[in-house]
């Protein structure tokens, strides 16, 4: 036998990633002291997950050491399904408030996708789903790391949301009227045959899902969040597009009005929900539609930056609307609406992605459904639940480990110390 312990997971660090594509198709093994079994909603014991080209090809219970050559030591730690976050803006650095967007290049933001991405996959999310870009840097982004050329989650992107004239995330809506910005793909677009010519146009440039503005946003001037947008005929033609080519489609929706339309029209998950009331929350259960609540964008851009919201339409100051949003989690979650991890990174900077979850915890949520949004959840609204969001035979190698059980303390998942995407190691400390 001849286990790999410290030092031999100081040498994988140092591996570069062709020495360990190289490697794919020998078997990996790797011994975790402890495993997240999503199915059970429980820790298991010694576990003994075998890798073979990027997949996991056996798990063994209780493994006899002494018949393998060598394996990867993590007896110390804890083994958990690669997490997933399903809201975030990997190419969008809004949370530098020195840097100004309307001065940088395009190249800019894949050269920033480039670094937030890494920083992503170092904190242990080894997939997200990535809701808006502009100029369809998400795609490019999106293939350099399926290409290998640089380290990061895979992706599954949105590029530019559609919106309507005046809606949430147009460029330059605090122009004069006399002034038009014209070469952004977010251009807004009015009624179903615009809104359908831009489903199909995002479609045919290569985006995984589509992104449609349901209600006004915080971000842009101009806009009210509580304010319904666009239509529900209008966002049905989205819908219809999306479901012709088997992709989903994501709303984002701060108030009620808005929700209900976007659920109406048939979108996959609601984002935000800033502003639910029952009869929303009622609906969203119904029709089976995922709910995505981003606590930690909501805590760092009202508790933490103290946001001016004052133009936007609320009575509420910034405590007790992350108070009251902090409740709407809560209760939308003891209601029993299926939940999905999305932390609108970009409002807060990437790679802080687990902070999230003492949030979650603090609002209301049990560990283990924390840990279930995070994983199989996650993967069942990207639509990729067969390929990874559990540690299972079958499913891709998407395996970190930490110390500690996050069961009892879920901020043992802020300091991810092993990063494994499809069978290559990211990240082992
Ligand atoms: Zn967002």
């Amino acid at each position: 036998m001849k286990a790999i312990g410290k030092l031999g997971l100081i040498a994988f660090v140092f591996w570069t990633s062709t020495t360990n594509i190289l490697a794919q198709n020998t078997v990996q093994h790797i011994f975790g002291g402890h495993f997240l079994d999503v199915h059970e909603d429980r820790m298991e014991k010694n576990v003994l997950i075998s890798v073979q080209n990027g997949r996991i090809i056996a798990l063994t219970r209780n493994p006899d050491l002494s018949k393998y050559d060598d394996f990867i030591d993590l007896s110390e730690y804890t083994l958990l399904p690669g997490l997933i976050d399903c809201h975030t803006h990997l190419t969008d650095p809004s949370f530098d408030k020195t840097k100004d967007v309307y001065e940088l290049p395009i190249a800019s933001y894949g050269i920033l996708g480039a670094k937030y991405a890494k920083q992503t996959l170092q904190a242990g999310f080894t997939t997200v789903r990535d809701v808006g870009a502009d100029f369809y840097v998400d795609i490019a982004l999106r293939d350099a790391i399926n290409k290998n050329w640089i380290e990061g989650p895979r992706m599954y992107v949105s590029g530019k949301a559609i919106t309507m004239t005046g809606g949430h995330g147009v460029w330059a809506n605090w122009m004069a009227p006399q002034f038009r910005l014209e070469p952004n793909p977010g251009n807004p677009v009015d009624g179903a045959l615009e809104v359908r010519k831009r489903a199909r146009t995002l479609i045919k440039n290569g985006v995984n899902l589509l992104k449609i503005n349901a209600t006004g946003g915080f971000g842009t001037s101009n806009s009210i969040p509580g304010a319904a947008s666009f239509t529900i005929e209008e966002m049905k033609a989205a819908v219809e597009e999306a479901n012709k080519r088997g992709i989903k489609v994501a709303a984002h929706s701060h108030g009620a009005d808005g929700i209900k339309n976007a659920v109406k029209a048939g979108v996959n998950s609601i984002e935000h929900g800033t502003f639910l009331d029952h009869e929303a929350v009622d609906l969203i259960k119904e029709h089976n539609v995922f709910l995505v609540m981003d606590l930690l964008a909501a805590y760092v851009s009202l508790m933490e930056m103290n946001e001016d919201i004052s133009d936007k339409g609320i009575t509420k100051n910034n405590q007790e609307l992350y108070e009251d949003f902090a409740e709407k989690f809560g209760f939308a979650y003891k209601q029993g609406v299926k939940m999905a991890f999305g932390s609108d990174a970009s409002i807060y900077e990437h790679g802080r992605n687990a902070e999230q979850f003492k949030l979650m915890r603090d609002a209301g949520m049990k560990p283990i459904d924390i840990l279930k949004s995070v994983t199989i959840n996650a993967a069942e609204l990207i639509g990729i639940e067969k390929n990874t969001g559990s540690i299972d035979v079958g499913k891709w190698a998407d395996i970190i480990g930490v110390k500690g059980n996050p069961l009892d303390d879920i901020q043992v998942l802020e300091n991810v110390d092993f990063v494994m995407k499809e069978g290559i190691i990211y990240k082992s400390k």
